[in-house]
């Protein structure tokens, strides 16, 4: 996070009650421990907190479904050309926010040290990251980001 002028952390926030729990078991639920960020997460550094998949009919994989801020209209207000993604899980949320921030026309890496997968199936990961790059997302590792 001290490599870059602007850090937004965007976690699940969902409700008891969602599509997305008959695809997966119930997590992140607003109100719980699941819902907060990772105790080390320091979010001294943390621009802009973002929540998703806070209504019953969607996933919310990516930040930019945010739903408390628009995400994209945020960043173009900063000045933001490049965006760098990070977190969980490399096959959904990871994929998706990278999928949406190139197609938004931000210059888009995933750094690829800094993600992890859920791995449900094998290849499911390196399935994941070529779509990204036939998405025109950049793959990079944390010491190659030079800022
Ligand atoms: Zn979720």
């Amino acid at each position: 996070m001290d490599k870059f002028p602007l850090v937004v952390a965007s976690r699940d926030f969902h409700p008891g009650d969602t599509v997305h729990f008959k695809k997966w078991p119930p997590h992140c639920v607003e109100g719980t421990r699941g819902a907060e960020f990772h105790p080390e997460l320091n979010l001294d550094k943390v621009d802009r907190e973002v929540v998703k998949g806070t209504g019953n009919r969607d996933d919310g994989y990516s930040a930019f479904e945010a739903t408390n801020v628009g995400l994209t209209g945020f960043l173009k207000e900063k000045g933001v050309t490049e965006v760098y993604v990070t977190g969980l899980t490399t096959e959904y949320c990871v994929k998706e926010t990278a999928i949406d921030a190139a197609s938004k026309g931000f210059s888009t890496y995933v750094v690829t040290d800094a993600i992890q997968g859920v791995r449900q199936n094998p290849g499911d990961e390196e399935k994941a990251l070529e779509e990204m790059k036939q998405s025109g997302v950049k793959l990079t590792t944390s010491k190659k980001i030079q800022v």
